[in-house]
């Protein structure tokens, strides 16, 4: 179904400034969680732009071959570090995006003190790096912070319905708890601080293990396996495409805001998980079936963005509809996948 049209007249033009910080070839942007889905392509997409780029990442759920192909620029760096620990980097910098932390839930309940450590000793770190370099930092938040919320769409305004206690806290809260240290480091110190809250994106070069739903259900219908639908399938979520939450989080690190909040990015068309695994058997041809399994403690019921603010001051709105994303998506899965019966869903 087409997304809502939007209409010139309600969207003033962005004011983005011409990205001084980071197009002097001296300066270095950073990005942590570099290998892993997100932050490789934005590395790669920053790497288009010009930007001498250090990726920072302790490889826990990203690999060093989804960016091996950009070392032949020249303009890239690989450095194997956990940010829970401090880093210093050799050059200055001019922009960090701090997009580490695992982001798939078993993932991030493996070792759920380490995630919620490398939420908030991680920002901290990059927030005094930010500070020491003169740097601007934008930090990768979620719509994880609205946890089951009460109200559809969540704008940035709302406060959320989260659970301090219990196995998505470690991510849920680590996440809030990052947004103050990035409210408090711009009020007191003057950080040049942004927050982008990315509500549930996916593309290509998503591990196939990841365990989030998109992949899970390209990857079971790919390779003939039984569809896993927690719950009762009727939980919605709204699905964007890699390409347009990159540009948001380009847009929103360039625009000259001054500190102005937190910033929702996502498509707004909200889809159930059953219309979901519905639309990627359509598109696989695949004989899978669903398999109903338990439902999951604390899984949000609905989940969908209230763009406003970004299509306000950013000029942003996704362009992919979930139809052609997952075109694109299964088409790369389909090319790299191998042999089916090597992939271990979470
Ligand atoms: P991902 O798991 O593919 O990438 C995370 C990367 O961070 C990996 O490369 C991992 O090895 C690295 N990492 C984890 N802990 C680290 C640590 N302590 N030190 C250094 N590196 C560490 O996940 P993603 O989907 O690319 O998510 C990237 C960021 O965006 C995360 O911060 C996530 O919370 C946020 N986010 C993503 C989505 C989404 O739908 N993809 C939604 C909301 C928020
Ligand atoms: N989900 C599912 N089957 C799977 C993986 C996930 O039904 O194999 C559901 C999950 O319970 C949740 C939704 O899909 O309701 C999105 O899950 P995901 O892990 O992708 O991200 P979340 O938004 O929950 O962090």
């Amino acid at each position: 179904m087409p997304m809502t049209p939007i209409t010139a007249t309600t969207t003033p033009a962005p004011v983005l400034r011409p990205m001084a910080f980071c197009s002097d070839p001296d300066r270095i942007t950073l990005v942590t969680g570099g290998a892993g889905f997100l932050g490789s392509h934005l590395c790669a997409r920053l790497l288009d732009m010009g930007h001498r780029v250090i990726a920072v990442d302790n490889l826990s759920t990203g690999r060093r071959s989804n960016v091996a192909h950009l070392e032949q620029t020249g303009r890239f760096e690989l450095i194997e570090h956990d940010i829970i620990a401090p880093v210093e980097i050799d050059g200055q910098i001019g922009a960090i995006y701090n997009l580490a932390c695992p982001a798939s839930p078993p993932k991030y309940q493996r070792d759920p003190v380490h995630t919620f450590r490398t939420s908030i000793d991680g920002a901290q770190n990059m927030l005094d790096l930010a500070l020491k370099h003169d740097a601007r930092i934008l930090q990768a938040s979620t719509s994880e912070v609205y946890g089951d919320p009460e109200l559809s769409p969540q704008p940035e305004s709302y406060c959320g319905a989260v659970n301090t206690y219990g196995p998505r806290a470690c991510y849920d809260e680590g996440k809030r708890g990052a947004e103050t240290l990035f409210y408090e480091y711009a009020h007191r110190f003057g950080a040049d601080t942004r927050i982008a809250r990315i509500f549930n994106t996916y593309g290509p070069r998503m591990d196939a293990e990841d365990g989030r739903v998109v992949s899970n259900f390209v990857v079971q219908a790919l390779c003939g396996q039984d569809i896993t639908i927690y719950g009762s399938g009727r939980q919605t979520r709204s699905f964007c495409y890699v390409d347009d939450l990159i540009e948001g989080l380009i847009r929103l690190m360039a625009a000259d805001i001054g500190f102005g909040g937190p910033v929702n990015l996502g498509n707004p068309r909200e889809f159930t998980v059953l219309e979901l695994a519905q639309l990627v058997l359509d598109k696989t041809q695949s004989s899978s079936q669903l398999r109903y399994l338990q439902a999951l403690p604390d899984d949000p019921r609905q989940r969908r963005p209230d763009i406003t603010r970004a299509q306000m001051v950013l000029g942003w709105q996704p362009t992919v509809s979930l139809n052609d994303g997952l075109d694109r998506m299964i088409a790369h899965f389909a090319e790299t996948l191998g042999t089916p019966k090597e992939v271990v869903l979470s």
